[in-house]
């Protein structure tokens, strides 16, 4: 008997044809006479029920189905007479291929808090809650690819160790082989990376930025999409130590090309889920309802899948950082305070607090803002004619915050490196990146999405650590 999946078989709906199943038992129910086993294989969030005639049976091998068993039946396909599910198995054959102690066993069938399911971080997969988020991840995985090879991008793969230290905000995990405790040093007391592996020091890369403008530089359009590292040394919700993130970089993009692309791609990921993940976005929205059920009626989030369909069906709201400012120094965000800090000055960095009130209560839409001023953001960023402001571009979303970071970069070799030696950035050793200017330099641009920001939003969980299955962040990296 061949085995087959129960996505399959409850799509294919073949009612009295004989089949093997195999999978995870979520809960067993039922009297002397009869029992009912919900059985999960993780292709789907639905439960297949298996009905079990317990005088058919080995009364010890019924003792070993519980919770959290891996098991396989043969049966027959038989219509469903309760609601729910169209069809259900009939067992004629059972065998447990592994038990799960009940006195053990961490997953009982009861509700665990999301908490609890971390410090469980190795079953929690066996979840339906995870094997949901987890099920989307792939598809806005696949979501990423066929987006650009539909465009003609190229998926361009840049190192995870680097030599550069180009983005230098401190927040590089460095790489080496040499002796912690007892490193070679120069005269000067210093460590001395020349006897380490690489002959000097390196680090896990922050972002493929760099080195993907290369690639643009000669194939047009490229996009990177891996693991990116940083020592962020904060706890929050929307950090991780290890993340994904997709940098598209385009040659002969300005910075409207960049934010047309940027608006697009997002709602191709999202149309993506809503035409493939529909079932398991619709329990996530059931248990998010439930989660925000105490809540007061002005806390309380949009429903998740109305809020995919709005983000989809608007255009993004776009501004500019100075008529952001305006707007902000002009707001009364609660009775007691305006955002005080900003009223002196031009030129500060925007806080989460300034950004969830543009996106949540001003205009209730993504917003794209650009022309930052240059003193907060990174040196290759194309310089505006005002001589204060740069092309930068952040996309900020409701719920999230920055979901995006990009900008035109930029391209002329004089003004690059004055703003390099004015940053502290040493150019002499940059001449790998430089030449693309010396070279043939053309308009060009790119941006950096945070693919876990991105299952934050169209999984409507809300902490990074959730969405992704092994979750690096402060103090934990167990295993
Ligand atoms: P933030 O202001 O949230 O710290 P950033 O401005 O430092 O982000 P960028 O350097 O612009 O981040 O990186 C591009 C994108 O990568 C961000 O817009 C965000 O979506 C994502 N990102 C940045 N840092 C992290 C992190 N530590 N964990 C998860 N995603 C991140
Ligand atoms: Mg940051
Ligand atoms: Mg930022
Ligand atoms: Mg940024």
């Amino acid at each position: 008997q061949k085995r087959i999946k129960i996505k399959k078989l409850l799509i294919s709906n073949e009612v009295g044809s004989e089949v093997n199943v195999k999978g995870w038992v979520r809960t067993k129910r039922g009297n002397k006479q009869i029992n009912f086993i919900a059985l999960n294989d993780g292709s789907t969030i639905n439960n297949l029920q298996i009905v079990v005639d317990v005088p058919n049976f080995n009364e010890d091998l019924l003792k070993k189905i519980s919770t959290g068993a891996a098991i396989s039946v043969v049966g027959e396909v038989i219509a469903s007479q309760g609601s729910g599910q169209s069809v259900e198995i009939s067992a004629t054959k059972i065998e447990v291929l592994g038990v799960a102690d009940p006195e053990k066993y961490p997953l009982q069938p009861k509700k665990h808090s999301l908490e609890f399911l971390r410090e469980k971080a190795h079953l929690r997969f066996r979840t339906s809650t995870f094997s949901a988020v987890f099920r989307i991840r792939h598809a806005m995985a696949f979501a990423v690819h066929e987006f650009f090879n539909k465009k003609g991008f190229f998926y361009m793969h840049t190192p995870l160790i680097t030599g550069s230290d180009a983005e230098g905000a401190g927040e590089m995990f460095r790489v080496s082989t040499l002796d912690a405790k007892n490193p070679p040093l120069n005269e000067d007391g210093s460590i001395n990376y020349k006897e380490d592996f690489f002959g000097k020091e390196t680090n896990l890369t922050v972002s493929g930025q760099l080195e993907g403008e290369l690639g643009a530089m000669a194939l047009g359009e490229i996009y990177t999409f891996g693991p990116t590292f940083r020592a962020e040394n904060s706890n929050t919700t929307r950090h991780l130590a290890e993340f994904w993130m997709i940098e598209p970089e385009m040659a002969f993009y300005d910075i409207t090309d960049n934010m047309d692309l940027a608006e697009e791609f997002l709602k191709y990921m999202i149309k993506y889920a809503l035409d493939n993940c529909m079932e398991d976005l619709e329990f996530l929205s059931k248990r998010l309802k439930e989660e925000e059920k105490g809540k007061k009626a002005d806390e309380q989030s949009m429903e998740l899948i109305e809020k995919l369909k709005f983000v989809l069906e608007n255009d993004f709201v776009r501004l500019t950082y100075t008529e952001a400012i305006d707007i902000l120094r002009n707001s009364q965000p609660n009775k007691k305070k305006k955002f005080q800090y900003l009223i002196d000055g031009w030129g500060a960095d925007l806080q989460s607090e300034h950004e969830r009130y543009l996106v949540e209560k001003k205009f209730m839409k993504p917003v794209i803002l650009i022309d930052y001023p240059k003193e907060i953001k990174s040196f290759y960023m194309k310089q505006n004619e005002d001589g204060k402001t740069v092309a930068a571009m952040d996309i900020l979303f409701p719920g999230i915050g920055e979901i995006i970071g990009g900008s035109q970069r930029e391209e002329d070799l004089d003004k690059l490196v004055t703003r390099m030696k004015e940053m502290g950035i040493p150019a002499e050793d940059m001449d790998w990146y430089l030449d693309t200017r010396r070279f043939g330099t053309a308009t060009h641009s790119g941006f950096g999405l945070g693919f876990e920001r991105m299952m934050l939003f169209v999984t409507g969980m809300g902490n990074i650590r959730d969405v992704i299955p092994f979750p690096r962040t402060p103090k934990n990296a167990e295993f």
